[in-house]
């Protein structure tokens, strides 16, 4: 689903943010990618979504080398992508209900069948009641769970998750973990970035641990040693 062979990226006048990291992400697999602020998450995650290019190395992505997508083929790559970004992006000047049926839209999916969704991923984030509202008008944790709504909408084949907890109490904290764990039943591929430790700890997931750049750990074992 998502590999890296040997990949560097390096912004202006910066260290490297992400230096020779090799990995691979099977079909299926609901890993969490950890480590302090800083370490190369985000950095990763927008490689594997076209928002960036790696300064060197190789990645596929559905077994698509990304460097060779042309422009104008990325937005049908991404349309394959669920993500939820750290600043949710959410688009302020539409309601919560126009924001998450958006992905449908751009699909051209008949507008009852968008209601139908929209309607049923809004109840499973408890946003039922909020559709017709703006984004602004709502708090930090509900604008965070329209994110995850928008994100899951399509039933992405992968879905890319950026600190999507990070704005929550610990009920609603669970209730999104359910949601990602519902896609990732449903066949989708989830990668979710992470520095809650108590996440790691809860679920018996994957763990990819990046330190200044470089894979320091990967497996279930970190776990237990409570180096992630
Ligand atoms: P994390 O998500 O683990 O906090 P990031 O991928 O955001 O890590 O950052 C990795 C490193 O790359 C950091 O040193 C950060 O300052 C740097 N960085 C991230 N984005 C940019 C950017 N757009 N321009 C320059 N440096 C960046
Ligand atoms: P975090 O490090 O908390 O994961 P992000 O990587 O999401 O934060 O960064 C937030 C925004 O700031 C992104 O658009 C990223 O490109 C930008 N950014 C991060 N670090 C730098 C940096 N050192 N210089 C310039 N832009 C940066």
């Amino acid at each position: 689903m998502i590999q890296l062979f040997h990949v560097h990226k390096q912004y202006a006048g910066e260290a490297p943010a992400l230096l020779d990291v090799t990995l691979g992400v099977e079909k299926g697999e609901f890993v969490f990618l950890t480590g302090p602020s800083g370490a190369g998450k985000s950095t990763l995650m927008r490689l594997v979504f076209c928002a960036e290019a790696a300064t060197s190395g190789q990645i596929l992505v559905f077994g698509r080398n990304v460097a060779k997508v042309k422009p104008s083929q990325i937005p049908y790559l991404r349309r394959s992508i669920g993500v939820v970004f750290q600043d949710f992006k959410l688009l302020p000047d539409r309601t919560v209900a126009e924001n998450v049926a958006f992905p449908l839209e751009v699909r051209g999916l008949p507008a009852r069948e968008v209601r139908r969704k929209v309607d049923a991923i809004l109840r499973s984030v408890g946003l039922e009641l909020k559709g017709g509202k703006f984004p602004l008008a709502l708090s930090g944790g509900e604008q965070q769970r329209v994110a995850v709504a928008r994100a899951l909408v399509g039933d992405p084949a992968l879905l890319l998750a950026d600190e999507p907890t990070g704005n929550l109490d610990p009920e609603r904290t669970l209730e999104v973990m359910d949601l990602l764990h519902a896609a990732n039943a449903r066949g989708t591929t989830v990668l979710v970035a992470t520095h809650d430790r108590s996440l790691l700890e809860r679920y018996k997931k994957r763990v990819v641990a990046l330190e200044r750049g470089r894979v320091a750990a990967d497996g279930a074992e970190i776990r237990r040693t409570g180096r992630a």
